[in-house]
């Protein structure tokens, strides 16, 4: 949907002042029509994402008794009007519409905007009725090709509802950081655990659309998980578990699928070619911060073959399959040649799950092959390319394995000597595993056995990053608890890779 600025509707008052009559006419309508007989309408927040250099989306779902059915709405369409400001107290609207929210979609609104200015904040609401939404900030991305001195963001991933409080949101509203990437395990289709551990979930298994809308409304009710979305926009790609644990594209679930990917869209603040059609949808993408970043959104989950083993590793034939795939054919042909045409001094790749090889202390047979480890032959084409194009400082960006996990991707990982191609951050959960520790013995124990791994730990909370002309700078920051509400927050390490210098350092 197309904004109309203020500098166009001046234009428009002064020229046409008919059409200006006449917008702001069914703007106000829009605003003053009859409400659906509900309030408490905006009880699953706001959120924004996709920033593009002139806009990005606007998200909201009506849902005033959010885990009911249908959220409580009637079984029909409702007029949502949306404005978007250059200041907090929304007294410089520089573009305002009307979106439907239709119920086949959940009563969720994704408004796409453009025509805004590159590089800073902005703040929007909704509006149904008499009632307003809460008031959310955004911000649009750098112009394409300009000199950026200055990225900042949060990586996150991992928000059992069950296993703990949203404390790390909390803390990561407050944060000094132009966006939010999160990448998997938005909700979690069943129990975990201990029934109830923390608080109260549900003992279904999510798979009928209905179930999936229920969860999302759940977790989307947290007050934690609202303000972060209401701070920043986010840049989300999924797991497993908005379907099914450890599934793989090639399951054939589909109505599984279609329903969760359905959900999915409904509750997330991505665009409408986004919306899946079918059982498929289309996840993976490109997002550009001047000449400073580009980030490539990757879907490991849809594409890929099915996970080859259990049992020993070096025994697992399909883990070295030539034939077997983690991005499929397609979207490694666009990353590749998205990451051959990318004048970006750091070239991101976020994605779910741990690329680097992990062997576990403990023997071959608790190697997680439904990681990368699994994919070995995949994995190896995606590094022999970054070696050989000499692509600008690869940073792969994960998370999936509630830990924080740093190190650098290897050329050939059983070589301590090999080429070092590029450096990897595995963001820890937000709550799923409950409280976490340190686990500093079975650190030790990992970094003898995997030299290019740098650090490990189970401590809940975030990645903060932020990327620079000459470094990019990664703290891990960690909250103490998360089964009970409240915890501080810290920065238990900090990690640096120099501009044209790879592999990654302590500092
Ligand atoms: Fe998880
Ligand atoms: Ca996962």
């Amino acid at each position: 949907m197309r904004i109309i600025s203020r500098r166009r509707l001046l234009a428009y008052a002064s020229k046409f002042s008919a059409q200006a009559l006449l917008f702001s006419f069914f703007w106000d309508k829009a605003f003053a029509q009859a409400d659906p007989g509900k309030t408490g309408l905006f009880k699953l927040g706001v959120a924004s994402g996709e920033p593009e250099p002139d806009g990005m989306v606007l998200w909201t779902r009506l849902a005033p008794r959010p885990t009911h059915r249908r959220g409580g709405m009637p079984n029909e369409p409702v007029k949502v009007a949306w404005e978007i400001a250059k200041n907090s107290d929304m007294s410089a609207v520089v573009g305002r519409g009307v979106a439907t929210a239709q119920p086949d979609s959940g009563h969720s609104v994704h408004v796409e905007v453009d025509g805004l200015e590159a590089n800073r904040w902005y703040w929007y609401r909704f509006k149904v009725g008499s009632e307003y939404s809460p008031i959310g900030r955004t911000r649009t991305a750098p112009a394409a090709g300009t000199r950026v001195e200055s990225v900042k963001f949060a990586v996150a991933s991992c928000q059992h509802f069950e296993q703990g409080y949203f404390t790390a949101h909390r803390h990561m509203a407050a944060e000094n950081i132009h966006f939010v990437l999160f990448l998997g395990d938005y909700i979690y289709e069943r129990q975990h655990s201990k029934r109830d551990h923390v608080r109260y979930h549900g003992e279904f298994h999510a798979t009928t659309l209905d179930e999936y809308r229920e969860r999302y409304a759940q977790y989307k009710s947290d007050a934690d998980l609202q303000a972060c979305h209401a701070a920043f926009p986010w840049i989300v790609t999924w797991d497993d578990h908005e379907v099914v644990n450890n599934y793989a594209g090639s399951d054939d679930d589909r109505d599984r699928r279609r329903a969760a990917y359905q959900a999915y869209h409904e509750n997330m603040p991505l665009r409408h070619s986004s919306a899946p059609k079918g059982a498929d949808m289309m996840l993976y993408r490109r997002f550009k911060f001047g000449n400073l970043l580009e980030v490539n959104i990757l879907d490991t989950r849809q594409y890929r073959t099915v996970k080859p083993c259990d049992g020993k590793w070096s025994e697992c034939e399909g883990a070295a399959n030539p034939d077997a795939t983690m991005l499929g054919n397609k979207q490694e042909k666009w990353l590749f040649s998205g990451l051959q045409k990318s004048k970006a001094k750091w070239n991101v790749m976020a994605q779910q799950i741990p690329m680097f090889q992990r062997l576990h202390p403990k023997g071959e047979r608790r190697i997680k092959t439904d990681k990368w480890d699994g994919y070995i032959v995949s994995r190896q084409r995606l590094l022999n390319f970054l070696s050989e194009h000499k692509t600008s400082n690869p940073i792969v960006l994960s998370g999936d394995v509630h830990g924080n996990w740093v190190g650098d991707l290897k050329l050939d990982f059983d070589d301590a000597g090999s080429t070092t191609v590029g450096s990897e951050f595995v963001a820890t959960s937000i709550s799923s595993g409950g409280n976490g520790k340190n686990r500093k013995k079975r650190a030790r124990k990992f970094i003898a056995k995997n030299p290019h791994i740098k650090f490990f730990n189970r401590r809940r909370g975030y990645l903060l990053c932020e990327v620079t002309q000459d470094r990019w700078k990664t703290d891990i920051r960690q909250v103490k608890f998360v089964e009970e509400k409240g915890a501080p927050i810290k920065t238990s390490a900090s990690f640096e890779v120099k501009n044209g210098v790879p592999g990654v350092v302590s500092i």
